[in-house]
């Protein structure tokens, strides 16, 4: 079962940080690929395979210019996180136990209408406007029930020791 996340509306320059993030945590937590939509970005996307080549994966991001054709054409279901949605507390072991391939709609300013109609879930990680990044990884923690957190990375370069104090790390 493959989870992605789907990240729209990036402005180059202005979202630039914030989909890093989004990306970043995507990989973090779980998911194996984000595809993104709104300005094509190289920079975004090497920055996001340096880290692939250093810290491991199996993780990708590719850019998609139609993201509507693209969210009808997933075979699986597809989540939307918006402070409109049902609450996550009482949607999550619905959406968990569906378990089909997951994508993971996330909104930049504006999130178009159809997306709500789009999705076979709306979201709200809390009720309260924040980010779309604090949103994705409270969502992939709480649909993983944490087991995440353990997750192997492969084909890096580089690999870190948990230590006390200390940076330790170990090339691979
Ligand atoms: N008014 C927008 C909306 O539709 O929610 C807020 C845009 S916000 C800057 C960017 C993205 O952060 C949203 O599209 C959503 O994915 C995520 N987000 C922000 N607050 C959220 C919340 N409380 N619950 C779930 N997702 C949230």
């Amino acid at each position: 079962m493959e989870v992605w996340v789907l990240r729209l509306g990036h402005r180059i320059f202005r979202d630039q940080r914030v989909t890093t993030h989004c990306a970043l945590v995507a990989r973090a937590f779980g998911a194996s690929r984000i595809v993104y939509s709104g300005d094509r970005d190289k920079g975004l996307e090497e920055t996001i395979r340096k880290v692939v080549e250093k810290w491991g994966g199996p993780f990708d991001i590719v850019y998609e210019r139609q993201w509507k054709r693209f969210v009808k054409e997933w075979k699986g279901k597809v989540v939307h996180l918006t402070m409109y949605g049902l609450p996550i507390q009482e949607m999550i072991e619905e959406i968990r136990a569906c378990k089909e391939d997951l994508l993971i709609i996330v909104g930049g300013k504006k999130v178009p209408a159809e997306v709500y109609e789009l999705s076979d879930w709306n979201v709200s990680v809390t009720q309260q406007p924040h980010s779309e990044i604090s949103a994705l990884c409270l969502f992939l923690d709480r649909f993983f029930e944490g087991k995440e957190l353990e997750k192997e990375f492969k084909g890096g370069r580089l690999k870190i020791i948990p230590s006390k104090r200390e940076k330790i790390v170990v090339k691979l």
